[in-house]
């Protein structure tokens, strides 16, 4: 295992890194729960609109293996089921009542988790819907729980722009010590449990410190489960791996704490123009409860999940299971005209040919284009930033080419759908999205 690993993409220095302090978000009068954002699932509704739910009740199943239930993160009332299209369904939406009730699935005595089976923990997590917190790092589906992987990876830092780092998240003596019980409760599951963290997070608990087996240099995506992962399987069994986000194990302490299903989140709330700061909130809040001050809604692109993979909504969306970013991106609609012409120092970029890539000062992103669409040009942009060295212009040739086989020789499974390859892509081509449509096809045909 190789305990640091540093990726040549120091690049991406973003405008709107969040203030250091954590505020209240309000209370929602309505939550979501939203089956579309799970990777992978096929969603079977156990709720029709009108039931009463409470905290924990299960709202919705995995088609695929109903054993994996996905709990209702408020207590009240289902008042709307939106779909997609094809019936997808995209939100659940709850009416949150004063005084939410919590399903109780009972939490096991501190000493006895210890001498819990793997069985007993696998199937308690199952019923109280904390199972889908723990993804399979190939697919970032919710794993199998039928399958022994060779490790478990606890991503302490999500460096995709902007998520809380470890210190904001575990800023309480509550936060650390559930953490502990959730890396506890990991241990059951597998041989094998390795904790990553950024080279460049503040130090912790001393207890915690000792449990980092690999620390991590450099920016987005050096931290993601995925890619160190990658930098340190040495055998085939280890192709299979699964992870947990950590803030995701401190819920996990929390379950076992209180066998109640988890409903806080930290988010960070951040963007060029507008106040960047870390919220306390719940699972599945509106994002509009998210943002302080008045904002022009229309202005921005509603980015939850980080810059670079996050998912599009607006301002009426709500936030996803696994979502702990808000990023609000400016959305003009100009073309900026011959601008390959101007020096560029204000552009973010990693091409060398704009100035910017010697200003070392934070850059504002905005949704716009840039220019058209166009045939690749070889520049070899995609191949320097890829952190699994994929070769993504000829792993999407192959794909385009339907040579599927070829695509995987190439390591099509290795990406980790960081979106970094599509982001410097002076051609606009959709390269992460193309693997991520491949991987998911091969997904569907393996099963
Ligand atoms: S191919 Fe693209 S999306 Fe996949 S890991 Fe490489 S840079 Fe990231
Ligand atoms: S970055 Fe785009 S244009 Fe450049 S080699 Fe990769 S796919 Fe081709």
């Amino acid at each position: 295992m190789h305990p640091k690993l540093e990726l040549p993409i120091n690049r991406f220095k973003v405008a709107g890194l969040p203030d250091h302090r954590i505020e209240n978000a309000p209370a929602p009068g309505e939550v979501a729960a939203m089956p579309e954002r799970i990777p992978l699932l096929k969603a079977r509704l156990r709720v029709d609109t009108g039931d009463r739910v409470k905290i924990g009740t299960p709202l919705y199943e995995d088609k695929k293996n109903t054993d994996i239930v996905f709990a209702s993160p408020a207590g009240g009332r289902v008042m709307d089921i939106r779909y997609g299209p094809r019936r997808v369904i995209r939100e659940i939406i709850i009416q949150t009542e004063k005084a939410e009730e919590h399903e109780d699935f009972g939490a096991p005595p501190g000493t006895e988790l210890s001498r819990m089976t793997r069985s007993r923990l696998v199937q308690m997590l199952l019923n109280a819907g904390m199972w889908p917190f723990i993804r399979d790092i190939v697919y970032r589906g919710v794993a199998d729980p039928a399958e022994t992987p060779a490790g478990i990876w606890v991503a302490m830092d999500n460096l995709d722009p902007f998520h809380p780092p470890p210190d904001i998240y575990l800023s309480t003596p509550a936060d650390l010590r559930q953490f502990k019980t959730g890396l506890q409760a990991l241990g059951i599951f597998c041989e094998h449990t390795y904790v990553s963290k950024s080279a460049k997070s503040a130090e912790l608990d001393a207890e915690i410190e000792k449990r980092v087996t690999h620390r991590v240099r450099g920016d987005f995506p050096a931290e993601d489960p995925g890619v160190v992962h990658f930098h340190n399987k040495s055998t085939a069994r280890e192709n299979r791996g699964w992870f947990i986000r950590g803030q995701d194990v401190v819920l996990l302490g929390e379950f076992l704490e209180t066998g109640r299903f988890p409903t806080r989140r930290t988010v960070a709330v951040s963007g060029a123009d507008i106040e960047s700061r870390y919220v306390s909130t719940r699972i599945g809040a509106p994002l509009h409860t998210l943002v302080s001050g008045f904002i022009e809604p229309d202005k921005y692109r509603w980015v939850t999940g980080g810059l670079f993979r996050g998912s599009s909504g607006s301002i009426e969306s709500y936030l996803g299971l696994y979502e702990t970013a808000l990023f609000l991106i400016t959305e003009s609609g100009k073309r900026e005209l011959f601008g390959f012409m101007r020096p560029g120092a204000n552009k973010p970029t990693c091409s060398r040919a704009f100035l910017s890539i010697f200003n070392p000062r934070p850059l504002p992103v905005d949704a716009d284009m840039h220019g058209s669409k166009r045939a690749c040009v070889n520049c070899g942009n995609c191949t320097r930033v890829c952190p699994v060295d994929i070769l993504p212009q000829f792993t999407y040739k192959c794909i385009r080419a339907g040579e599927i086989e070829e695509a995987l020789s190439h390591g099509l499974l290795d990406c980790v759908e960081c979106g970094l390859c599509a982001y410097v892509c002076p051609s606009k081509i959709e390269l992460c999205h193309t693997f991520q449509e491949t991987k998911h096809a091969y997904f569907r045909e393996r099963i």
